[in-house]
């Protein structure tokens, strides 16, 4: 990258990882994804349990490989041959973790954390259960404000997941959202029966966190995930 649209990227970096402080979260900045085992293996206990939110950014920081080695109990929502049943078993299972590890769909340098999910396995436990939680984000995840996260989901995140997950969704035909553009007044409005189909049922953002340090955002300087 450029040295000085590096010099940008960092101030907005610096920016985002400030606010999530202050709405008390840790942060940390991590260059490569090639760190981001080595401090997940300073940050994990010996034999904590760990559940996991879907999410392509643990597989290709190599954090996915990590938890399920011995070292950690993993609440394993991949496991093969989960009737559906046994699946939503480890997603209740989850919410008694010690840590829940996962990605978001965008961070805005007012320092929010913003998730969209069709399940909602995942942003329930972000919200409240797991001890502590552990959110692994590729830089290019930051965006100047809440619309740009909508934005971002509409344009990026989802029709990617859609098209990942094989859904019959109109953003996997078109590659953005049925509604691609953020309306002020009605945040992620879908007209009713557009998308029937769809992966966007609920939408968090999570702000001023009631217990310091539960949250921990590592943000790293590769993009990952979508
Ligand atoms: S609401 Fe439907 S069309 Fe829009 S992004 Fe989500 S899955 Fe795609």
């Amino acid at each position: 990258m450029d040295a000085n649209r590096n010099k940008v990227r960092e101030m907005s970096i610096a920016r985002t990882m400030e606010r999530l402080r202050k709405n008390n979260m840790e942060a940390a900045f991590l260059p490569s994804a090639q760190d981001v085992v080595p401090m997940l293996r300073s940050m994990l206990e010996e034999n904590c349990t760990i559940a996991l939110g879907g999410s392509m950014t643990l597989v290709e920081s190599g954090a996915l490989k990590l938890v399920k080695s011995e070292t950690y109990r993993l609440i394993d929502r991949y496991e093969q041959g989960l009737s559906p049943d046994e699946l939503r078993g480890k997603f209740v299972e989850a919410f008694s973790a010690d840590v829940f590890l996962s990605s978001v769909n965008a961070i805005t340098e007012h320092g929010e954390l913003y998730c969209v999910d069709g399940t909602s396995n995942r942003v329930g436990a972000l919200l409240f259960g797991p001890k502590k939680v552990i959110i692994i984000a590729g830089w290019q995840k930051i965006v100047p404000s809440l619309r740009d996260a909508v934005d971002r989901v509409k344009r990026i995140s989802a029709p990617a997941n859609a098209i990942r997950l094989e859904k019959d969704t109109p953003c996997v035909k078109s590659g953005h959202c049925v509604a691609p553009f953020c309306d002020d007044r009605n945040l992620m409005a879908i007209p009713t029966g557009a998308c029937d189909a769809g992966i966007c049922s609920n939408m968090i953002i999570m702000g001023r966190q009631p217990r310091k340090g539960r949250v921990s955002v590592l943000i790293v300087g590769e993009e990952l995930g979508y």
